[in-house]
């Protein structure tokens, strides 16, 4: 009888385990074997990103309860090679922190063996700190959790004390975390710097595991590598960034040009005129000189009581045309007679075609929230899950003409079916110690090319690479000073071209914080070592 009932459990339990149950068994091994106070979850979107181009499932996904989960994690990461024979744990690869899942090339993404950590399940702290219980400038700032988003920043900080942040990205649906490891730039970057350059203190969960706090004086080589980084030294947590007195309104300006040298030299003279005497945000873009009603005139007014005068253009303009789009904060109360004098004082000289110039007034928090809308349009009409082959770049001034004459006028005449922005960008506000890789000379700029693909309509994706390689194949046979923001390249070579003399710091802080090459594999610089 003893037998027998042996017998019977075990043909039972050598039959086919449901698929659930299997899963079931797997989550609680792994979770036993990380100590995980959070969950686990075999099944998630974390094998797509925006970009869309890429799919990669990890082993399992993470919802990490807190800080200590992450060094749980990388912890059982690092032994785990060792005791990867032992059967009963999975041999664990790689981690990836991933933010909103934004990135274009699956730089938040794993290998099959890698876990990737969710970081928007990790709590989401938003504090405001006042040194000295004083409300001065530089002495107030947040701290806010990696997994947080922007716009939850912004809303807390405005809302509950009337500051915000100096320094932020177009569209705040990002992690703090991931446009700290990335550069965050936007039209405030040409005054305060990108976001990497507004921030006071990180605290980052290693490569070997460790927690550590750091700043410009303590653990500063850790700061600065961690800051735009790809993630590669370290996950971060926490962020410090300061607090300024938020405005309560913003006037927005769009002023139009045919002449790129006319535009440029424009947007340079207000980036480089001194804070009193210019604008709190400046940015630009191109677009095509036709009725296209995705690429052309009626992208540019504000609001649809606004018309587009095709009549001013000049007759000698070319296929595409310029915008110039600037902001200017100001306060409720203040006299709006007033804000008109000053911006007309502003722009009197600028050689934008007169009569085709935009306006509209909006509140602080409106104008940061400004591509919300747009997205939740996008979502509406399946634009926004469609996949999004987008390309960043930075290029120095000495070539942005070339560039101009050869990629917006050649190649991108007819659009790209999204924005194509331009604007100039001064180095000396950003911190060379960090991560970033920049062209050479004082003043460069950001083109971002942001296609959006309407579903089955126009070119496939694939011609949309290629087109994307195209344009990098031309700058590089053209000798162009530029580096890709956001970059994603596939080979050693490529990266150590990419971060050129900052290449070796770059190795030696891997070498420091993340030995084992467990952090951010999607990026693809290095590979995991034993
Ligand atoms: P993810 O894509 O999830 O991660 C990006 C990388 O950072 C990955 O390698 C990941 O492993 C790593 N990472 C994520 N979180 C952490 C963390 N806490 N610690 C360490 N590493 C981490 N960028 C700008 O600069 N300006 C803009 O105006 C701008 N607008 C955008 C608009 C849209 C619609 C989109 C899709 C992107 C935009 N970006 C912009 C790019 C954006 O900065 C990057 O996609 C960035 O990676 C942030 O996205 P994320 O938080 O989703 O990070």
């Amino acid at each position: 009888a003893y037998l027998e009932q042996f017998v019977s459990e075990t043909t039972t339990e050598s039959e086919p385990k449901l698929e659930e149950e299997e899963e079931d068994e797997n989550k609680i091994l792994l979770c036993k074997q990380i100590e995980l106070q959070g969950s686990i979850d075999f099944h998630c979107g974390a094998c797509k990103d925006f970009g869309g181009l890429n799919q990669s499932k990890p082993l399992a996904v993470i919802k990490p309860v807190g800080t200590e989960d992450l060094v749980r994690v990388i912890r059982s990461v690092i032994s785990s090679s060792a005791s990867s024979s032992a059967s009963s744990s999975s041999n664990l690869t790689t981690v990836a922190a991933r933010g909103n899942g934004h990135s274009i090339n699956g730089q938040a993404m794993t290998d099959e063996n890698g876990l990737v950590i969710l970081m928007r399940e990790i709590n989401g702290q938003i504090d405001i700190i006042r040194r000295n219980h004083s409300c001065s400038n530089g002495d107030v700032f947040v701290d806010v959790g990696g997994g947080v988003l922007w716009e939850d920043v912004l809303l807390h900080c405005y809302y509950t004390s009337g500051l915000a942040p100096r320094s932020w990205t177009d569209y705040l649906g990002l992690t703090v975390g991931g446009t700290l490891s990335n550069a965050g730039i936007s039209g405030q970057a040409f005054r305060y710097g990108p976001q990497t350059s507004n921030v006071t203190e990180l605290e980052v969960v290693t490569g070997k595991g460790e927690i550590v706090t750091c700043s410009e004086n303590q653990n500063s080589e850790l700061f600065h590598g961690v800051l735009g980084g790809l993630g590669q030294f370290g996950i971060i947590t926490r962020a410090r960034i300061p607090l300024e007195p938020a405005p309560h309104m913003v006037r927005w300006i769009r002023m139009v040009y045919s002449e790129f040298d006319e535009f440029t030299n424009d947007a340079e003279l207000l980036v480089n005129r001194a804070e009193c005497d210019s604008f709190d945000y400046i940015e630009g873009f191109v677009f095509v000189n036709s009725d296209d009603p995705v690429n052309g005139w009626s992208t540019v007014p504000l609001g649809s009581n606004q018309l587009f005068d095709r009549s001013r253009i000049p007759k000698s303009a070319g296929p595409v045309l310029y915008c110039l789009e600037v902001a200017l904060h100001y306060r409720n109360g203040d006299d709006l007679d007033t804000v008109d004098k000053v911006v007309s004082k502003m722009i009197g000289r600028l050689r934008f075609i007169r009569n085709l110039k935009f306006e509209s007034d909006l509140s602080y928090v409106e104008f940061l929230l400004r591509v919300k809308e747009q997205e939740e349009e996008a979502k509406a009409n399946g634009i926004w899950d469609n996949p999004h082959p987008w390309l960043n770049l930075l290029v120095a001034k000495k070539d942005i003409a070339d560039f101009d004459g050869l990629v917006f006028k050649k190649i991108l005449k007819d659009g790209i079916g999204g924005p194509m922005l331009i604007y100039p960008l001064l180095k000396s506000k950003w911190d060379t110690r960090t991560s970033v890789v920049l062209p050479e000379g004082e003043i460069f700029y950001l083109v971002a090319l942001l296609r959006f693909q309407l579903p089955m309509v126009g070119p496939s994706v694939q011609d949309l690479i290629i087109q994307n390689q195209e344009i990098l194949q031309c700058c590089t046979k053209r000798g162009f000073d530029f580096k890709l923001y956001l970059p994603h390249y596939r080979s050693d070579d490529q990266w150590k071209s990419h971060f050129g003399k900052q290449w070796s710091r770059f190795v030696e802080r891997k070498t420091k914080f993340d030995p084992m090459a467990i952090l951010a594999p999607g990026q693809k610089i290095f590979s995991r070592n034993n």
